[in-house]
């Protein structure tokens, strides 16, 4: 599916809200490129440069409701061909000019919005499905195809990629593989990490890398993972080849209510250490539990958890004993708490009504060991109640492993109708969740990435020699420093030293 709006943009005028230089594009430069790629393929007109203004960044969803996008673009490039992504690349290396990558548009940290202007490539065009190995079991594909498009297509072909992101139809391959994307059956599928065997990728310096392509290898550091987070700073993704799983020929659900949420987190852990990997293991607390399933279970004051596990019966059946075995304590559920999830778990249609009521509202995912994630769960929640305008903080653990398990917050509030309140009450809420993560040795994402949104806290979440190994990496890979200005913390030869969103 194209770019879907998260919500309309209010009548009238609109203005750009950042506050950062912008780079207009020559020309000479939009002539040159309509020459290499057609004239349809560069788009300098307002009503085309519009979209790619925002994305799905929550603080910009209340902005839109004011009128204002963050930041515009000068021109638009559409590519179809992984040759034409070199083409632009090299062009914009050459005249300096920023080029910031952008597919889906669903990154929720303000990760594709072109802060500096300059260009916008748009690579929803490379979306074919190149090849499947079915004796490796793998699949080749181009970046730009979307998440619902692929998975439809490899089942048809009696796949799954077993990646179920709730913006799947949002998303496409290279936004999972540029933002380190978790689907909702991570846990017998893996991250998207865990699935790219291998890469082609254009560099900012518009060379082609190529990574990767065996099961494991022992020929320096993995290259692919050097690109997979990379969020659009260092290379462009045009294709990967990913693991895939014949399609499942079974299922099995079942549903808990624990006394508390650190009772609950600790029967995931068991689980988990025990071997087994139900693909769906979800654990909300109190306040989501009632959110979410009150209608299935009536009021209640337990912290949910809904296991799912698909693929060989077998498997499912071993998995399914351990899970009761560890949840052996904790209260069995009505089993229909799981279909309604199931049937409602991509479902964000509230969104724009809330906003419009004046509530801003974000999800903020972090990652810890099992060890600190009861108190990281407790501090988050205190630290976000404690922001003046907040209404509600709240988490599920969402994505499970044998040394830890994240968890997704969501915190919303309703400081008032002045704008710059609006700003600030999101502002002081983000900083409280990045602190208390870094507080409890958490990473400060764990799905989402960085984008603009989190930046400023990349440095301390990496140490110094971390982050100066990262900037060395930009150096080489994007020597002009033209792709994705503003994103990941890192420095921007566009931007004045120490450049922020707030
Ligand atoms: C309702 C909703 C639910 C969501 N649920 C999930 C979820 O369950 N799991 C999850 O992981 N995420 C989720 N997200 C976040 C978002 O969908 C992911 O971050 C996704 O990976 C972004 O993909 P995209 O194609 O939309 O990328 P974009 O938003 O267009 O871009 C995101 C970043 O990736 C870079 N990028 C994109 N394509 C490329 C490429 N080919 N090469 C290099 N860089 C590139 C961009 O420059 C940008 O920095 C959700 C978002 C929404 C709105």
């Amino acid at each position: 599916m194209p770019y879907r709006e998260p919500i309309e943009l209010a009548d009238g005028a609109v203005t750009t809200r950042l506050d950062a230089p912008q780079v207009d594009v020559p020309e000479g430069l939009v002539d040159a490129l309509r020459a290499d790629l057609g004239a349809g393929a560069v788009v300098t007109d307002e009503a085309g440069i519009l979209p790619y203004g925002r994305d799905w960044w929550p603080l910009a969803v209340v902005w839109a409701t004011q009128g204002k996008v963050p930041s515009l673009p000068a021109a638009v490039v559409r590519v179809t061909a992984p040759e034409q992504v070199v083409t632009v690349v090299r062009r914009c290396a050459e005249a300096r000019i920023p080029l910031t990558v952008s597919a889906g548009r669903s990154g929720v940290c303000g990760g594709a919005l072109p802060v500096a202007g300059g260009i916008v490539l748009d690579v929803t065009g490379l979306d074919a499905i190149l090849d499947i190995d079915d004796t490796s079991l793998l699949v080749r594909a181009q970046a730009g195809i979307f998440g619902d498009v692929f998975e439809a297509r490899l089942r048809e072909a009696g796949y799954t990629l077993g990646h179920w992101p709730q913006s799947i139809e949002l998303s496409t391959l290279g936004g999972w593989i540029a933002c380190r994307s978790a689907g909702q059956y991570s846990t017998r599928y893996g991250k998207i990490e865990d699935m790219v065997v291998a890469l082609e990728a254009v560099t900012g310096a518009g060379d082609v890398l190529r990574t990767g392509g065996t099961p494991r290898a022992a020929v320096g550091p993995d290259l692919t993972q050097l690109v997979l987070g990379s969020e659009g700073t260092l290379a462009v993704v045009t294709e990967a080849t990913l693991r895939i799983h014949p399609l499942p020929s079974g299922e099995a659900r079942t549903v808990f209510g624990f006394a508390t949420f650190a009772d609950g987190l600790d029967a995931c852990r068991r689980i988990l250490r025990r071997g087994a990997t139900p693909a769906v293991l979800r654990l909300y607390d109190v306040f989501e539990s009632q959110r979410h399933f009150s209608k299935i279970i009536g009021e209640t004051d337990d912290n949910v958890l809904i296991v799912l596990d698909e693929g060989d019966p077998d498997l499912v059946d071993a998995t399914m004993a351990v899970v009761r075995a560890e949840c052996a304590d904790a209260a069995p559920l009505d089993e229909a708490v799981a279909g309604h999830w199931l049937e409602r778990r991509n479902d964000v249609s509230a969104l724009p009504e809330v906003v419009k009521a004046g509530v801003v509202v974000d999800t903020v995912e972090i990652v810890a060991r099992w060890g600190a994630l009861p108190a990281v769960y407790e501090d988050a929640v205190a630290a976000l109640m404690a922001v003046d305008g907040a209404l509600v903080a709240s988490a599920h653990c969402s994505h499970s492993y044998l040394d830890g398990a994240c968890l997704y917050f969501t915190f919303a509030g309703q400081p008032g109708d002045d704008p710059a309140v609006k700003d600030a009450y999101y502002r002081a809420s983000l900083a409280a969740k990045m602190d208390a993560a870094l507080r409890h040795g958490a990473a400060i994402s764990h799905h989402h990435g960085v984008g603009m949104a989190r930046g400023a806290w990349v440095r301390q979440a990496l140490g110094d020699t971390g982050f100066a190994t990262l900037c060395g990496l930009k150096s080489v890979l994007d020597p002009a420093g033209i792709l994705n200005p503003g994103k990941l913390g890192l420095p921007s030869p566009f931007l004045p030293e120490g450049w922020a969103w707030t």
